[in-house]
């Protein structure tokens, strides 16, 4: 059996920025759980020994961008999703050794679920972007019945390579018009839009019917999200897969389902929504 963590961290860089620690200690505090959940700034050549010296003290906790390829690396165990997608979002100790887990994938299928009551079959998904959260979705896609996902990515060798993972299921297109012709679901998964108001494409380009889910939150949600929704597409933001991966996490972490109302509630306040 796992052990209760001795702390929570979220490892980034940078860090400061994340959401996390709101709703995660949101969450421990609906659960009685006396731990305060942190986000430490780690920058890469601190990564291996900052890893060590919390799997000594039994350490649990999430990783973000840019560490979740060199987590993966640094585990003793991996769960099959995390080696399927090469990447480490949530990680706990067990018999003194690191584990990696990836609740990213599940998180952003759930996510998909509530926008759409379903996940898509039998459909075509554009994944707009190459990086790990384009990973996720297409690691995610492949588990869907008959689904198939067309990726493009600014660097097309990225995509390449996120195509070669998932044979059968991901193929690599040339532009974004290409990829988003004919889907049924179109998810964006790079960081344009992040820092302020551009779009990844032009929603005048969606496919009639096509639902939107885009990655990237920010205060208000982002400005692609509203145009989408406001030419008749279902659409919802990054919001709920980030909630969605997190109460994963705790699972991992508790083997208990968290308050998702208590995390939602927090996340409001902080966002202002
Ligand atoms: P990543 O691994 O660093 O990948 C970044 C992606 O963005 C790559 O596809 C990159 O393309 C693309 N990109 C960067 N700048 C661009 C530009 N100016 N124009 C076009 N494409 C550009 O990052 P990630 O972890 O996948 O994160 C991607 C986004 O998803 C971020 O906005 C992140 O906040 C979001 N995310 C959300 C959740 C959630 O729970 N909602 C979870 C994870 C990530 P190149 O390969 O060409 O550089």
């Amino acid at each position: 059996m796992t052990p209760r963590p001795t702390r929570l961290v979220l490892l980034g860089h940078p860090v400061a920025h994340s959401l996390s620690p709101t709703f995660q200690n949101a969450a421990l505090q609906a659960a009685g759980i006396p731990l305060t959940y942190e986000a430490h700034d780690v920058a890469s050549h601190d990564l291996a020994a900052v890893l060590r010296a919390l799997t000594h003290e039994g350490a649990a906790g999430n990783v973000t961008a840019p560490h979740k390829a060199a987590v993966a690396a640094c585990c003793a165990r991996l769960t099959p999703i995390a080696q399927r997608v090469g990447a480490v979002n949530t990680f706990w100790v067990e018999d003194g050794a690191l584990v990696g887990d990836n609740t990213d994938v599940e998180g952003f299928h759930n996510a998909v679920v509530q926008l759409r009551g379903a996940a898509p079959a039998h459909a075509t998904v554009a994944v707009l972007g190459a990086g790990g959260a384009a990973g996720a979705a297409v690691a995610a896609i492949a588990g869907w019945e008959g689904c198939t996902a067309r990726v493009w990515n600014r660097t097309a060798e990225r995509a390449r390579a996120l195509c070669a993972r998932f044979p059968g299921v991901a193929i690599v297109v040339d532009s974004a018009i290409d990829a988003v012709a004919g889907a049924a679901l179109v998810v964006h998964a790079t960081t344009v839009g992040v820092a302020q108001d551009a779009m990844p494409i032009d929603p005048s380009l969606l496919p009639r019917g096509a639902d939107v889910m885009d990655l990237v939150y920010r205060p208000g949600e982002t400005l692609w999200v509203r145009a989408a929704r406001d030419r008749g597409h279902r659409a919802a933001d990054g919001l709920p897969m980030l909630i969605e991966q997190g109460a994963l996490a705790f699972e991992r972490w508790f083997g208990q389902v968290p308050n998702r109302a208590a995390m939602w509630a927090a996340m409001w306040a902080a966002v202002g929504r």
